[in-house]
This record gives structure tokens, sequence and C-alpha cells, in this order.
């Protein structure tokens, strides 16, 4: 499929800097000039995939998330979200509904299910002791 533009960036793994990777991504999709409601889904959507790495892939350190947009032939945007924490073991599990391994924070377990809802495609790799990668795709004017 034909790319048509592309940005990549990294982010210390920070809560500061989930808004503004919220911010970086809605700035980057207006070029497919959505409307206010697919903007909302895109920002939803990367919130929790990079609050996500923030909460879990980093324990003891403030790692690096790898963001990158494309915006891809027929309107299409497409969102990769990457962190070198410590992986998930059960993807399909964390992936269920009202999963959480971190209960003990007030976490609900809904984060994948949202992004599963407000995107069309949401796909999740990850290797234990390497990190996890989702990534997402949204065709705008739908
Ligand atoms: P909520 O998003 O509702 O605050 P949550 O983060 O626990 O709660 P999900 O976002 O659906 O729920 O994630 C489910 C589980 O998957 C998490 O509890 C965590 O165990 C695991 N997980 C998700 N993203 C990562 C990641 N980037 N690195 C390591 N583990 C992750
Ligand atoms: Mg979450």
């Amino acid at each position: 499929m034909t790319v048509n533009n592309k940005f990549m960036m990294n982010v210390s793994a920070k809560s500061a800097n989930e808004s503004f990777a919220r911010a970086c991504i809605s700035a980057f999709a207006a070029q497919l000039d959505p409307t206010l409601e697919e903007v909302n889904d895109i920002k939803t959507a990367v919130s929790e995939a990079v609050t996500n790495c923030i909460v879990h892939a980093y324990r003891e350190k403030i790692g690096k998330i790898y963001i990158t947009g494309e915006l891809l032939e027929g309107n299409i945007i497409r969102i990769k979200i990457r962190d070198t924490g410590c992986g998930i073991e059960n993807v399909e599990k964390a992936m269920e509904p009202l999963y959480t391994t971190r209960a003990d924070q007030d976490r609900s377990g809904m984060g994948f299910t949202f992004m599963e809802a407000f995107m069309d495609e949401v796909k999740v790799t990850s290797q234990v002791g390497k990190g996890t990668c989702v990534h997402m795709s949204k065709k705008i004017g739908n």
C-alpha cells in the first residue's frame, strides 16, 4: 500500500508526554480532514497505547516510546506505538476486556478494548523482555 506521508518520533515514557503524543497525532491526522469524532477516536486510542507503555512496559526506568504515523492511500491513518519494555506474555489474554495486571493501581483493563472500538484494526506484537508494538489503523471518512 502506498505511503503518502510519514512521521516518526520518540519520547520519554513520562505521563507528560501522553498529551504531547496525542496532540502530535491529531495534528498529523488533520491532513486527512477528519471529523471531530474521528480525531477524538484516534486521540483516545493513542492515549491508551502510550499510557500502557508508561504504566506497564517500564517499571524501574524511564524508557522510550517510539511512535510512527503514516497516511496511506485510501485516506487511512496507520499508527505504531512501540516500547522496549517488559513485553506481554499472553497478548490474546491481555486484550480481553477487563483483563489487567495492575488492579492495585486502579487500572480497569479496558485500554485495548477502547483501541479496538475506536480504530478499524488493532494488532499487537510482543516479546517478553524485548517489548511491545501496537499497530492501529483507521480509515477517515468511512
Ligand atoms: P486501563 O487501560 O483500563 O487503565 P490496563 O492498562 O490494565 O487498564 P489494557 O490497556 O487493556 O488494560 O492492558 C491490559 C494488560 O496488558 C495490562 O494490564 C498489562 O498487563 C498488559 N500491557 C498492555 N500494554 C503493555 C505494554 N506496553 N507493556 C507491557 N504490558 C502491557
Ligand atoms: Mg491500559
